[in-house]
């Protein structure tokens, strides 16, 4: 092992010290070993971070690419209401790449880590040949059969998102288009908190019937609920909470496609009592679930049209290149 690696897993060991009383074992043997609550079950989650794919070095500070990274894995242990328990962490780095990227990287993944009380609990450093990968591993708990699922939606539930939509993909546009931005006023992008206590709220009190959480944007995240729910939807356009930014303006249009924004879009029961902030994050109803499986958007006027799931594009295509 070249000395450099050796001395980042000696960083990362020292960085990662935290109690846990889910972790038995952390770093520094063949295999963590972790203690699951007993009566509960094990959710894992994995996530590539990509240069060029979900970040671009020269766009994105090392402390944000490591903070996007866990927050990737932590959203999706939020969308089944679950307990984060321990975090693993693959790491491939380019052999021109500067140590203190590496440095910053990992202080944003720890520190977003130590927030959530996760210990970072194993993982692998490799050299890559062209680009940093980190891929993220995240286990969590959640009590037996409790886990919130995106097949239980059901006709007549209410469809309700938590905070606000389409910052994220607003400034990934001001980005590509070379615009000026205040970073420092845009932690909806660079550091998106994962809704964990929002996803474990309605998981204990039974509040949600189907949870996803919105990485990819809110057309295909409900595409995806209201496929494996096998129902369809109607979305309210002016109901959806759109983020509000100085610059850039976010718009319906990021609202409705833009992915990253790592918030709660949940299926309820239409007689069930959904507070309106959890948390201190605006809980807000779009939509219902239909038995058709159509998915429409309904304009002001009343008009409805098709809503057409548009993939989140990530930062592949420059299209000013
Ligand atoms: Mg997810």
């Amino acid at each position: 092992m070249p000395l450099a690696e050796r001395q980042l897993i000696a960083s990362i060991r020292c960085a990662a010290k935290l109690r846990s009383s889910a972790l038995v074992t952390g770093i520094g043997d063949d295999c963590a070993v972790l203690r699951v609550p007993r009566g509960h079950e094990t959710l894992v989650t994995t996530d590539f971070s990509l240069e060029g794919i979900h970040f671009r070095r020269e766009w994105h500070p090392a402390e944000s690419v490591g903070h996007r990274c866990l927050t990737r894995g932590l959203s999706d242990i939020a969308a089944m209401g679950g307990q984060p328990l321990a975090a693993f962490l693959s790491l491939a780095l380019p052999n021109d790449l500067d140590q203190s990227w590496a440095d910053e990287f990992l202080k944003g993944l720890l520190a977003l880590a130590r927030r959530h009380k996760l210990p970072l609990a194993g993982g692998d450093i490799a050299q890559s040949p062209a680009g940093v990968l980190a891929d993220i591993t995240v286990l969590g708990s959640v009590p037996k059969g409790r886990a919130v699922l995106r097949s239980t939606a059901r006709p007549g539930d209410l469809i309700y998102v938590t905070g606000a939509l389409g910052a994220s993909a607003a400034v990934v546009e001001a980005l590509y288009a070379g615009l000026q931005l205040d970073r420092s006023k845009l932690d909806a992008h660079f550091y998106p908190q994962p809704q964990i206590a929002i996803g474990r709220y309605l998981r204990e009190r039974k509040l949600a019937t189907a949870m996803i959480d919105i990485s990819d944007g809110l057309s295909t995240d409900l595409s995806h609920i209201c496929e494996e729910s096998r129902v369809g939807g109607v979305i309210n356009e002016t109901a959806i909470p759109i983020a509000k930014l100085t610059s850039p303006k976010v718009q319906l249009r990021h609202a409705l496609h833009g992915g990253d924004d790592y918030q709660l879009l949940f299926t309820a029961r239409p007689k069930t009592k959904v507070p309106r902030r959890i948390a201190g994050v605006a809980i807000t109803p779009i939509g219902e679930i239909t038995r058709s499986r159509n998915l429409t958007v309904k304009s002001a006027d009343g008009t409805k049209r098709q809503l057409t799931s548009q993939g989140w594009q990530h930062f592949q295509q420059n299209p000013n290149d």
